[in-house]
Parts: C-alpha cells; sequence; structure tokens
C-alpha cells in the first residue's frame, strides 16, 4: 500500500482541507502515515499569514525531503499559491499545487512519478469565482467538527495577505452545506464550527439567500445536530436578521468571534477596516441587549505602523469599555506584499511586546470576570483532552460560551456534551464538577 503523510501549517481553513485531501487519497487506497514516519508521499499544506508562516513552511518542506529523499514531496496551501516559484526552487520539491485544484493532486503525483518532472499546478486565483467542493465527512483527530462553509475574502486590509492567497468570495451551496453537516452528525459529531476565511460573510455573491438563511436551515434542516458554532463574524455582519436568527435558536451556541483589530479609529484608518468603533461598539451593545450572556470573543493586532502611545491607550481603553469574555492579540507582523508593511514608522519590537502583553493581562481579567458570571451555574461543556493529575483524569473542554473548563471525568465523556457545575471562575480554565451526561454515550458512534 502507497503512504502518504500530512503536516498542516496555519489556520482551521488549513485543518479542514488537509482532511478534504486526506479523503482523497483514502479513496484512492493511501494509507496514512504520521509525519514523523518514512512516507512515499509527503503533502506539506503551508501558511503564507505572515513571512514567518513562509520560513516555518519551507523549514517543513525541507524535513520531509531529509527523512525519504525517494519520495514525492507535494506542496499546498496559501504559500504554495502565492509563490510557487520560491517553493519550486526548494531541491527536491515535485508537486506544487495552490488553493485551489486540490482534486487534481494525484494525478499530477502520478504525472510526477512518470516523468520525475516537476509540476506546477499553481494557477491564477483571482479568477475563480466558484467554491471549490471538499468531501469531509470526518475528522482525524476526532474532536472538532469545522464545516468549510465559504473560500477567500473582498476586504483587503492592509496588514493582509489572504485575498491574494484564497481569491474572492465565494459561497458553498446551502445543500452541500447541509449535507456535509448531517454526515458529521452521522458520524457521532454534537457540534459543527462553520469556518471559512470570511465565515459570515456567507451569501454575499448569492442572490437570495444569505448567512442568516443558512443558520436557519442548519438549524431545522440538520437531523440530530446540537451545537452549532461561528467561528468569526464581522460587526457589519450582524444584520438585524442575524441577531433574529441567533435569538430565536436553540443550537446557536451563546458565543461570537467579532474581530475588532484595533479600538483607535485612526488605526482602524489605517487598516482598512469597515468600520469605527462606535459602530463596533453599537453592534455589541445590542447584540447583548438581545442576547443576554452572550460571550464576545476577538482579535487585536497591536504596534501597527505608526501606532503611537495614545492610540494604543484608545485601543485598551476600548476594550476595557466592551468588556470581552478572551481576547486573541497579535503582535503586528509584516507581510511582504502588503501595503501595511511598507508603511512608515514600524513600531519597535520591545514596544509591540510590552503592549501584547498589557492586553494579555487585560483580555486574563476579563476572561475571569466573565466567567464569574457563572460561578455555580450548570454549564453544558464537550469535553476535548485529557490531563492526569496525580493520577486522575481531568477533562478539558468548552461550554456552548467558549468557557474552558477542567473537570474530573472519564476518557469516554470526550465528544459528548456534559453539564458541570463552575465552581471556580480562572484562566486559561475555570474548574468544574461533573453533573451529568446529556446523551447516552451508546447512542452515539464517537
Ligand atoms: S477581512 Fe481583512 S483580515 Fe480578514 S481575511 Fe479579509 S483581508 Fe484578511
Amino acid at each position: 500500500m502507497t503512504s502518504v503523510a500530512f503536516h498542516t501549517l496555519g489556520c482551521k481553513v488549513n485543518q479542514y482541507e488537509t482532511e478534504g485531501i486526506w479523503q482523497s487519497f483514502k479513496k484512492q487506497g493511501y494509507e496514512r502515515v504520521d509525519f514523523e514516519s518514512i512516507a512515499d508521499v509527503y503533502v506539506i499544506n503551508t501558511c503564507t499569514v505572515t513571512n514567518t508562516g513562509d520560513k516555518k513552511s519551507r523549514q517543513i518542506i525541507r524535513r520531509a525531503i531529509r527523512k525519504n529523499p525517494e519520495a514525492v514531496v507535494c506542496v499546498t496551501g496559501c504559500y504554495a499559491q502565492v509563490s510557487p516559484g520560491e517553493v519550486m526552487e526548494i531541491p527536491g520539491v515535485d508537486v506544487v499545487v495552490g488553493t485551489q485544484d486540490r482534486n487534481k493532486m494525484i494525478a499530477y503525483i502520478e504525472e510526477h512519478q512518470e516523468t520525475r518532472l516537476p509540476v506546477n499546478g499553481v494557477s491564477n486565483i483571482m479568477k475563480n469565482r466558484i467554491f471549490e467542493e471538499m468531501d469531509v465527512p470526518e475528522f482525524s483527530d476526532r474532536t472538532r467538527a469545522n464545516l468549510k462553509i465559504q473560500e477567500g475574502c473582498n476586504n483587503f486590509c492592509t496588514f493582509c495577505i489572504i485575498p491574494w492567497s484564497r481569491g474572492l468570495l465565494r459561497s458553498r451551496e446551502p445543500e452541500h452545506v447541509i449535507e456535509q453537516a448531517q454526515q458529521l452528525v452521522d458520524a457521532g459529531y454534537k457540534e459543527v464550527v462553520l469556518t471559512g476565511i470570511h465565515t459570515a460573510g456567507y451569501g454575499e455573491d448569492f442572490t437570495d439567500y444569505d448567512f442568516a438563511d443558512l443558520l436557519n436551515d442548519l438549524e431545522t434542516k440538520v437531523q440530530g445536530l446540537k451545537r452549532i458554532r461561528i467561528s468569526s463574524i464581522e460587526a457589519s455582519q450582524i444584520t438585524e436578521k442575524v441577531m433574529r436568527v441567533i435569538d430565536d435558536s436553540e443550537k446557536i451556541v451563546r458565543h461570537l468571534h467579532v474581530p475588532l483589530q484595533a479600538g483607535s479609529d485612526s488605526v482602524l484608518t489605517r487598516m482598512r477596516r469597515k468600520y469605527t468603533t462606535a459602530f463596533y461598539q453599537q453592534q455589541i451593545n445590542r447584540l447583548k441587549e438581545a442576547l443576554p450572556g452572550l460571550a464576545v470573543t476577538s482579535d487585536v493586532i497591536v504596534g501597527f505602523p505608526g501606532e503611537t502611545e495614545a492610540e494604543f491607550n484608545e485601543t485598551y481603553q476600548f476594550i476595557q469599555t466592551i468588556g470581552f469574555s478572551e481576547l486573541h492579540v497579535f503582535p503586528f507582523s509584516k507581510r511582504t506584499g502588503t501595503p501595511a508593511a511598507k508603511m512608515e514608522d514600524q513600531v519597535d519590537d520591545e514596544v509591540k511586546h510590552d503592549r501584547v502583553h498589557q492586553l494579555m493581562t487585560l483580555s486574563e481579567q476579563q476572561a475571569k470576570q466573565y466567567a464569574s458570571n457563572f460561578e455555580g451555574e450548570i454549564v453544558e461543556v464537550i469535553p476535548e483532552e485529557v490531563e492526569t493529575i496525580a493520577g486522575e483524569n481531568y477533562l478539558i473542554g468548552y461550554s456552548d460560551n467558549y468557557m474552558k473548563l477542567r473537570f474530573k471525568g472519564e476518557r469516554t465523556l470526550i465528544g459528548e456534551i456534559v453539564r458541570v457545575k463552575l465552581t471556580k471562575a480562572g484562566y486559561p480554565f475555570s474548574d468544574g464538577e461533573f453533573v451529568k451526561l446529556l446523551v447516552d454515550p451508546q447512542l452515539t458512534t464517537l
């Protein structure tokens, strides 16, 4: 049997797509082996979001080549899409496929095996207007079911290379989303996470079907689905209709991730983000009024070119005013080819790191503050991992409103929905006590 090994860099979409690529190899009779083993084919799914993403991708490619110089080394993903020439120049790379035409990958590999010549399968992504279907009915690590619903982005924020690696926004046909969600539920998953590059931009390329319609259909048409999570939604995408659907829903979780990036209007303008802090705040206020107890998480970039102390303080205060349940804080990292990389007044690393530290401390305070509202309450958690402490098994997982909880419990509960009493709010996780299993594990296949 021919063996294939995968390595995935970067985001959830890449993880999803590696699973999709694996499905096509599986259908052709390949055996999947660990990336550290000797394999016949190595597939490296690369990331290009920062210059470091490129560098790490190159390191992993070289590692595969060293491991088995006889193997076919196939490079795919965002770095391959944006810089195919650079990837082809690495001695030992045999096949390059970007972020489209993955269904041709095995044919390219076979072509290379016959001719021994390198194959460059990368073509212009900007011309693509069609969502490329990939079948992912299960995940190898069995913990989370990501469900990709759209591809690409039309925003062109000044720090971001992604539209160039993924192309313009295109949505998956609703029937395919529903069908895939049903397959995931049938495979035993309780929760699906709707994923994409600009996830809630779903439907912007359709005339009579939007993101709210999709949420509604997932809720009503997928039998046995317990939880729907939206991986990310822009402030402008929280329309009245979306809010109504969330409010009426019994399955969409009480958590939204709404990227902020900066809490200063002048920085937002330089980033070419399409909202002001006033608009963002108004959207969050409406959300919190409509959905009490909602957890709002966000991403923030600090040290964007020209960010002054005063602008950083505006961001800090804005975050204090909003009250997030957790923040992901990133120091600005130059990405060659983006307008921000060429901007003057790049911020010193030391200043960036100090600002990252300040915001992470604030995030920790806000996370504890949010979790403390639920002390003594019972929440529903899906355990994802086990940790053994002093010979006892502790399960770690997320509640519907995205609090990370740790509690004593058996490994068999992984992937199930369990009721847990939150006994002590903390960070990175709160402590809990197992109360009861919500679904009989005998009835599930996970
Ligand atoms: S919205 Fe901005 S940051 Fe997000 S993928 Fe699009 S261009 Fe990149």
